[in-house]
């Protein structure tokens, strides 16, 4: 067993010596952010990479969440997941929103479509679904209840970068998706987000927003928040573009790969691949049911942590039960049974373009002991 440290994560960065020419023209042109040439060019190429209409830079994922539910004047109660990272409903009660925790389905891990309209009241404006690892939520269905009942929709996608469903980008669902390129994302600019919106009109509110709110020199719109991405930022973003499909290939290969050590161990259970849906590999979760496995996924977190792999529970614990929201009557766990469960048993073990596949085979022989 090699005594090598291995994290869930590490980003995949270019060669270093293909960044240089970008900084020396940002030197160069001592334009370093507010919408320069770099920006405006990664805009474009996002667009045309996702297959999407319009997209807005952010300097990160949590900004554009906050900002995507101020452009639409969300407000009131929202109904989303407390099977997520925190910034999800931190987003909500920034805006001054009351976060509805609805429960999950147990195959996807993601919001349960049938547990939605019991949750909806008069204050309710929106529904927050977040595609968890990057497994899209049922987004038909979703859209049903959303046009049925008059809500808003705005996707947490943050895990979903690159995710299409029937060869369509996941972006193209909902009133606005909300990206993440922080650096233990799939596609990274160091710090970084986006809003994905399908119209020109939204796409210029969103940009006044983040920009104070300035819609001309002399001419504010709304209290607008900072939260510009920068051109070094952009630039990384324009470069590490060239190598994302690479890096989500040998991703593809790492998940196979514990696919094949792993299908059919008793009480190990993997997420299966969706139908018509193109993965980008950004997680590798999965549950561990003490009964039939044998241990815990606490024992097991702590068997791979001595032997020097760093896996992660995410997500536990659920967004729910963190101080700040444990006393809404959502957050109870009799409303909440499977994200309690899933809480309990999940596991994402490390998945990466650079993890070596002797590694993978060493992380699962400790699994199939
Ligand atoms: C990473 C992440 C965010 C926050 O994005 P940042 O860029 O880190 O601010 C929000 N939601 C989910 C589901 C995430 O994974």
């Amino acid at each position: 067993m090699s005594k090598k440290t291995t994290f869930v994560t590490q980003p995949y960065l270019p060669p270093l010596e293909e960044f240089i020419p970008y900084l020396e023209e940002i030197w160069q042109n001592k334009w370093l952010t507010n919408n320069g040439q770099f920006h405006q060019q990664l805009e474009q190429a996002l667009c045309d990479y996702l297959g999407i209409k319009h997209i807005s830079l952010f300097s990160n994922g949590t900004l554009a969440l906050i900002t995507a539910l101020q452009t639409n004047k969300i407000n009131g109660e929202v109904i989303t997941t407390p099977f997520s990272f925190v910034a999800s409903t931190h987003s909500l009660w920034w805006n001054g929103i009351k976060p509805v925790f609805c429960d999950i389905e147990p195959n996807t891990f993601n919001i349960d479509p049938d547990k939605i309209e019991s949750l909806i009241t008069p204050a309710t404006t929106a529904i927050m679904p977040v595609h968890v690892y990057g497994n899209p939520c049922n987004v038909h269905k979703i859209k049903e209840i959303a046009d049925t009942y008059g809500l808003q929709l705005i996707y947490d996608a943050c895990h979903a970068f690159a995710v299409e469903i029937n060869g369509e980008s996941i972006c193209n669902w909902g009133d606005l998706s909300v990206l993440s390129f922080h650096a233990t994302k799939v596609y990274n600019t160091f710090e970084g987000g986006a809003i994905v919106s399908h119209d020109e009109k939204t796409k210029k509110r969103i940009d006044y927003l983040k920009n104070f709110g300035f819609a001309g020199e002399t001419r504010v719109i709304a209290p607008g928040i900072n939260a510009k991405m920068n051109e070094v930022q952009a630039a990384f973003g324009l470069l590490q573009l060239k190598y994302v499909d690479q890096a989500i290939e040998k991703r593809k290969n790492i998940a196979e790969m514990y696919r094949e050590n792993l299908a059919g161990r008793d009480g190990l259970i993997l997420l299966n691949d969706f139908p018509n849906v193109k993965h980008n590999y950004a997680y590798f979760p999965v549950l561990i049911r003490k009964n039939e496995y044998g241990k815990s996924r606490d024992e097991v977190y702590e068997l791979l942590k001595k032997n020097n792999i760093y896996s992660r529970r995410y997500f536990y614990p659920l967004i729910s039960q963190f101080p700040v929201y444990n006393s809404l009557e959502s957050a109870s766990i009799r409303n909440l049974p499977v994200a309690t469960k899933i809480a309990e048993q999940v596991l994402c073990l490390p998945i990466y373009p650079e993890l070596s596949l002797s590694t993978v085979e060493d992380i699962c022989s400790l699994l199939n002991r």
